[in-house]
């Protein structure tokens, strides 16, 4: 029985700290786009360091970021789909995104505002890109009212560097900025598209990508994603982690304390 009862135990537990997600967003409302489909339109800006690349190529490497991560979660009602060519104002090649400097509190620069849906412009200002040609690209949401998320822009660098990527690096970039730009932030763990860095093994939808696409978009089925636990800072996760440890062992100890009440005593015949 007592080791029926440590088996049982160490199961709770460990589903317990299972549902601890280490997804993050990258604005603290939790805003999402209300309108489930929404289209990925190009800015027409003339880039003079991605001349390999054509608005219908960057239209199709969009598509093919939507199709290949985030329209696959089963989960999720978030479908993204492809928009058109838009003219827009020279400012979206030269301006920051943020007005101010910290992007980690990034207040939208006005003049970059996309009224819907996600616009994809390149960009020749480094700040955007921490001054590196290895940043190779920006996303975020920049038109937010309260708990939605109107339009977002993504920035890519044109600093000659995306011209040089493969295609699947390009469509992973891309997908990446796509997370962001409904509302995701980043994951610690490297097998997740929403990692930082580009990696190797950030070309699939890793549990946290998952996790945090069906919370901000859940769809029409129930959704068991877990305790409503979720991190609005990226360093938040072990901590959560040791204190759902601390819950599982209170409730096992609770759970022996109950079965002893209502259980016969039948030691005392
Ligand atoms: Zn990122």
């Amino acid at each position: 029985m007592e080791i029926r009862i440590s088996i049982r135990s160490f199961l709770l537990i460990s589903l317990l700290c299972s549902q601890v997600k280490a997804f993050t967003l990258n604005n603290s409302a939790a805003a999402s786009f209300k309108n489930d489909e929404i289209k990925i339109n190009i800015a027409e800006i003339d880039c003079p360091n991605l001349d390999n690349i054509t608005y219908t190529d960057l239209l199709d490497i969009a598509q093919e970021a939507a199709n290949r991560f985030w329209n696959t979660v089963p989960t999720s009602s978030l479908e993204l789909v492809r928009g058109s060519v838009q003219s827009v104002s020279s400012n979206f090649y030269t301006e920051q995104i943020c007005s101010n400097s910290d992007t980690n509190n990034c207040t939208p620069n006005a003049a970059l505002v996309v009224s819907s849906d996600i616009l994809i412009s390149c960009n020749n200002n480094s700040a955007n890109f921490s001054g590196s040609s290895h940043v190779l690209a920006v996303g975020a949401p920049n038109n937010i009212d309260g708990e939605n998320i109107n339009g977002a822009l993504i920035l890519i660098n044109d600093s000659g560097t995306f011209d040089t990527l493969s295609r699947d690096e390009q469509i992973a970039v891309i997908a990446h900025e796509l997370g962001h730009a409904v509302g995701l932030g980043h994951s610690q763990h490297d097998h997740n598209l929403m990692y930082y860095s580009s990696v190797s093994t950030r070309y699939k939808v890793g549990e946290d990508d998952s996790d945090g696409i069906s919370w901000l978009y859940p769809s029409g089925q129930p959704f068991s994603g877990g305790c409503g636990t979720i991190n609005l800072v990226d360093n938040e996760g072990p901590k959560n982690g040791f204190l759902t440890f601390l819950l599982g062992v209170f409730l096992i100890i609770v759970m022996r304390k109950l079965r002893n009440l209502i259980r016969p005593n039948y030691r005392a015949f």
